[in-house]
């Protein structure tokens, strides 16, 4: 057998035909940016993630990069400043803090959810703290009651991290990326909703936010040649918008896909030297990554690689311990390291076919 981790061919042939078509037709229309594909998209979306506006923009990275200096724009945060964040994130949600001159204080994940531990925040902040910015990493929510009554008692804006978790709820049904103050989204290809290139955008139910980071994406400009800001170019174009509003009637279907594949993953690997994170209702996980863990990581790797399955680690180097940031190398961060030695994901997507998980498990199953 050979499985890839992901085959992005067979994701964009599952809804080929349709997504070839919308592509043609922005081709043959001559109108490549912000036009309607884009303003149809941002609807659709919106109303999708349950928030009143979406701004798209050119990647997820800039999403939160936006956010943020939006926030400072606006008067609501200044440089200098903090922002609570989990250390085991991937590193774009951190660099969005830093690119804007504030501080990212990192704080420990729970071994069991693999998201942002809600009973070690409040000790971390302090009268510089402005914001809790919460990752729903793998597509698991991230977002509790505690962390919502942490942001109103302090006066904190709750920023989502939701490039991983397009369509996932969180307890009380809202979904994420409607539950904060506002939320920034990835469309890299191999996302849930994955465009064929780069995308990413803004979700908020306030409109000096969303004007202001639509503004802070078209350099820095409301008017043409007028300029309130000193922004960059980071638009989403039609070509990708068009796509994405095809993939997006089918999102809640994929979702369902990855779901079933969890279950059966979750219902049939049986093995001491491999454990799984908590199950999660099904409705408070779109399964983006599949992570399994164990102390024998490494030789787990290599053993499904020798039988032709394809698996990645996220992450491999936690961001403190990157030389970008230096300065948090001492950190002592024990569960995000713990997480960044024993961490596997094993494949999961809208296209894995249920024989390919079976051989998965039993080859999983059959590792000593
Ligand atoms: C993918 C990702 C991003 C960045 O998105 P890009 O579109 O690749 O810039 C940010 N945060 C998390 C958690 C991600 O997984």
């Amino acid at each position: 057998m050979t499985l890839p981790f992901l085959s992005l061919k067979d994701v964009t042939a599952l809804h080929g035909e349709e997504i070839q078509e919308a592509v043609a037709k922005v081709v043959a229309g001559g109108w490549y940016l912000q036009g309607e594909q884009n303003a149809l998209f941002e609807r659709h979306y919106a109303d999708f993630i349950g928030t009143r506006y979406c701004v798209g923009c050119a990647n997820g990275l800039d999403a939160l990069i936006w956010i943020f200096r939006a926030y400072i724009e606006l008067g609501v945060m200044a440089p200098g400043d903090e922002v609570i964040v989990p250390a085991n994130t991937y590193i774009a949600t951190i660099l969005a803090i830093t690119e804007n001159g504030l501080k990212p204080v990192l704080a420990e994940p729970r071994m069991d959810t693999l998201e942002i531990d809600d009973s070690r925040i409040e000790e971390a902040i302090t009268d510089r703290t402005r914001a809790i910015a919460i990752v729903h990493l793998y597509g698991r929510n991230a977002y509790t009651e505690k962390i919502g009554e942490l942001c109103r008692k302090y006066g904190l804006k709750l920023i989502e991290d939701n490039a991983q978790a397009h369509g996932c709820r969180v307890p009380d049904g809202r979904r994420t990326g409607s539950v904060g103050d506002a939320a920034g989204h990835s469309f890299y290809p191999g996302k849930n909703l994955g465009a064929l290139g780069d995308g990413g955008a803004v979700t908020t139910d306030d409109p000096a936010l969303a004007d202001a980071v639509r503004t802070l994406a078209n350099y820095g400009s409301q008017k043409k040649y007028v300029f309130k800001y000193t922004g960059r170019n980071s638009r989403l174009d039609e070509i990708q918008a068009a796509v994405l509003d095809v993939k997006l009637k089918y999102l809640e279907a994929d979702n369902a896909h990855r779901k079933a594949i969890a279950a059966y993953y979750y219902e049939n690997i049986h093995n001491p030297l491999v454990y799984l994170p908590e199950r999660l209702p099904d409705q408070q996980n779109v399964y983006h990554l599949f992570p399994v863990f164990s102390t024998k990581r490494d030789t787990l790797q290599a053993y499904l690689k020798e039988n032709g399955v394809g698996t990645l680690i996220h992450y491999p180097i936690p961001p403190h311990k990157q030389e970008c940031y230096k300065e948090y190398a001492n950190y002592s961060l024990p569960i995000t390291e713990k997480i960044a030695e024993e961490e596997l994901s094993i494949p999961i997507g809208p296209c894995l076919k249920e024989e390919e998980a079976a051989q998965v498990v039993s080859l999983i199953n059959s590792f000593r």
